[in-house]
């Protein structure tokens, strides 16, 4: 499923709600998976027009306080890294789905 489109003033929360969806709310730090106080860390649209405009979420990953706080510690390092891991997370997720979709196909 791909992120919310944009053009909806209720965007960011939407992005929040797809976010924590798709995690199920719990951190996706390689081998965490904690569900307490949870938060999305969130990558923001590169380009933004008028610079009085609140900036558009692009996507986000959940994490817990500890990895939060790692990530912000050392945000230059972790930028990129953030987006990988958010890229392998949509990528199983949507593994998943199709997994689900050719479980049904063989159940009928
Ligand atoms: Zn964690």
């Amino acid at each position: 499923m791909p992120p919310p489109n944009k053009n909806n003033p209720a965007h960011n929360e939407d992005i929040r709600k797809y976010v924590l969806k798709r995690d199920k709310m719990s951190c996706q730090w390689p081998g965490c998976g904690s569900s307490m106080n949870i938060d999305v860390l969130f990558l923001l649209e590169a380009e933004h027009g008028e610079t009085d405009e609140k900036p558009y979420y692009n996507n986000g990953v959940t994490l817990c306080p500890k990895h939060m706080e790692i990530v912000n510690l050392h945000d230059k390092a972790f930028g990129p890294l953030i987006f990988d891991l958010i890229q392998l997370v949509e990528f199983e997720n949507d593994l998943h789905a199709t997994e689900m979709m050719y479980k049904e196909i063989l159940k009928s």
